[in-house]
């Protein structure tokens, strides 16, 4: 049989590499920006008409290029920025991969004019589909300028899949800000059918981010700076009070270069975490400087994901990075220490009997039993303070979130006869099964049970878990629990944790545990369910968040055991939850990030009632 395999001819491979590096009019713009940094320029113009359909033109003041590179700069793998293997390594330009003029050229026609300082002319090179149709000196400032026109116009399927041009310009302006906001000694302009979008002169970052997100964002910005062996952080971080309720903008830069990074995205979350609500996001524009050979550059020319050596140790240093940064600049907390002490505990009368607390789910508890706890009130700032090495090293070791929390903690002990449960009744009102109303000396306050009492379930289990004990009782009848086998696994790789929350079991083979002691405030008939609550819950964290092991398990068991919005409360229930709530080291959130109150002021009240 005759052979059948060929080589492509150039055009036709170029074609095919074109599909991957350049979806839209957005993505040659990147490349073409990017080229332009890594010429050297100091002033760069983008010009678009049609969103990019008709024309893309980039025009620079770097280095320019000879006329033998300006005809070799389209061919597939022509590249001057890399020629081993080990400068891949090494890699301190935006591109390596020499595609993109050449993937441009074989879907747009393409005119470049370039010139060196050396040179007394300018190249001029028209390209079509890969095919040089004129080449010839002129003159021309120096620098280079290369137009895009018509792209896609060779593949009319790419081209009908475009958006509109308000969205297709859309991604051509983030592409353009991620190149801008990373380089602002650099000059940047862009225009839009003869229309001057931005015009971003050369400056430091705070003044790049206010050119291009509006003036508004000089008030907003704390700076962050953090030098460590591993990683550079600079750049800033919005203020919490000017979240937005949707994605805004969050940028990372790692060596320059915009990056993704869901992780790294969390670790700026879990730094706010406290102090912002969990429909908010805090914007972000953080600049990431690690040495080059610690990172995998080798990825797709369009993608944005990098691969860290040390990931997990990045992810640290930025959290304590910001939290630091938040710290410093006193990003003041909505309740601040002030108004926390005027919360009005009143004490009890001197002869009053305190009758024991009888929230369903903890009848064991005894809030009084820990009188030296609940006279702890801390001041919201307490892990904001400049963080150490040795807890730079906890948290590289994995130390729980909140054994850090409790380093650096101001504690703040309230008067005794302050601290008292709140037992008269009518001070306590529950709404529609959910929310608890209580006084305060300034006004009023309205808890979110739920989320209220996940916080406090969830420091007592964490306290349980660093202190190495648990309190458990014996089954008069040990319970079997059969799980399904990959649940049952995970049982038992959590054992250790496990019997720290309380639960006593062991092995009964064939995916089966025997029960022999629940926690202390569990109730019997409900064990096989909180252990499959416990179990869906641990999983559920495991996929959404990136805790350590005890953490995890001390929300998903907070999550199981907790109140439940719906759940009808009694007086003293409310009582204790309130109380209970303020002697958490961290009240106003529960462990997820959620608000556990909402004060209202008397003022606010007056107000409405026009006294
Ligand atoms: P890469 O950037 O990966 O090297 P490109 O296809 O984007 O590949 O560019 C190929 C080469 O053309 C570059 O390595 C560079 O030498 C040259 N070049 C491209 N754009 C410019 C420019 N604006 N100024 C000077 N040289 C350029
Ligand atoms: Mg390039």
């Amino acid at each position: 049989m005759a052979d059948v395999i060929h080589l492509l001819p150039d055009s036709v491979a170029n074609q095919i590499a074109a599909g991957e590096v350049v979806q839209r009019p957005a993505s040659a713009v990147k490349e073409l920006l990017e080229n332009s940094v890594d010429a050297g320029a100091s002033i760069i113009k983008l010009i678009v008409k049609d969103a990019g359909k008709t024309l893309l033109q980039v025009i620079d003041n770097g280095k320019g290029m000879s006329a033998t590179d300006a005809r070799l700069c389209f061919e597939r793998h022509a590249t001057s920025k890399i020629q081993k293997a080990d400068d891949l390594f090494n890699l301190s330009t935006k591109g390596f991969r020499g595609e993109a003029l050449a993937s441009i050229a074989a879907i747009a026609q393409v005119e470049l004019k370039t010139k060196q300082a050396t040179e007394d002319l300018a190249t001029l090179i028209e390209i079509e589909g890969n095919e040089v149709k004129q080449q010839e000196f002129c003159s021309a400032p120096e620098g280079t300028s290369i137009a895009v026109k018509n792209l896609f116009y060779n593949v009319p399927a790419r081209r009908n899949f475009l958006k509109s041009d308000p969205v297709e310009f859309r991604h051509i302006i983030e592409e353009f800000q991620r190149v801008a906001l990373p380089h602002p000694e650099i000059a940047f302009s862009l225009y839009h059918n003869g229309q001057e979008v931005f015009h971003l002169q050369q400056g430091n970052l705070r003044q790049r981010i206010i050119a291009i997100f509006g003036n508004s964002y000089n008030e907003r910005l704390v700076p962050v700076d953090e030098d460590t062996s591993i990683v550079n952080v600079g750049g800033f971080v919005g203020k919490p009070q000017f979240a937005k309720k949707s994605r805004g903008e969050q940028y990372f830069f790692l060596n320059n270069r915009f990056i993704k990074s869901s992780y790294l995205h969390h670790a700026i979350q879990m730094a706010f975490a406290e102090l912002l609500t969990a429909d908010s996001f805090a914007s972000y524009f953080l600049l990431l400087e690690v040495d080059p050979k610690t990172i995998d550059v080798n990825i797709h020319p369009t993608k944005t994901e990098v691969k860290f050596e040390d990931e997990r140790l990045v992810y640290s240093i930025l959290r304590s990075a910001v939290k630091r940064a938040l710290g410093k600049y006193n990003i003041a907390p909505t309740l601040d220490f002030d108004k926390e002490t005027t919360f009005d505990f009143i004490p009890l009368p001197k002869d009053a009997t305190v009758k024991l607390p009888t929230i369903s789910v903890n009848p064991d508890y005894n809030p009084f039993a820990e009188k030296q706890e609940t006279t702890k009130h801390t001041v919201l700032q307490k892990n904001l303070d400049q963080p150490s090495f040795e807890q730079f090293m906890a948290e590289k070791n994995n130390v729980s979130q909140q054994e850090m929390m409790s380093e650096n903690e101001t504690t703040v002990l309230l008067p005794e006869n302050e601290t008292q449960v709140l037992q008269d009744a009518s001070l306590h009102y529950q709404l529609h099964n959910a929310y608890v109303l209580t006084h305060i000396k300034t006004g009023f306050m309205i808890i979110d049970q739920q989320h209220a009492h996940e916080r406090v379930l969830y420091e007592r289990y964490v306290k349980q878990m660093n202190a190495n004990h648990s309190a458990s009782q014996q089954l008069l009848f040990p319970v079997n629990v059969e799980l399904n086998a990959a649940d049952y696994e995970l049982m038992l790789q959590l054992a250790d944790e496990i019997k720290l929350l309380g639960f006593d079991f062991s092995e009964f083979g064939k995916n089966t545990l025997i029960v022999h002691g629940i926690p202390a405030d569990l109730t019997e008939h409900s064990t096989r369910q909180m252990i499959e609550q416990l179990i869906n819950n641990f999983k559920n964290n495991e996929q959404e968040l990136n805790l350590d092991k005890r953490d995890n398990l001390a929300q998903a068991m907070a999550r199981s055991m907790g109140i439940k919005t719906g759940q009808k409360l009694t007086n003293e229930e409310m009582a204790n939850l309130v109380n209970e709530l303020f002697a958490c080291q961290m009240p106003y959130s529960s462990p997820q990030s959620k608000p556990t109150l909402t004060t209202f002021a008397l003022t606010d009240l007056e107000r409405r009632f026009k006294k």
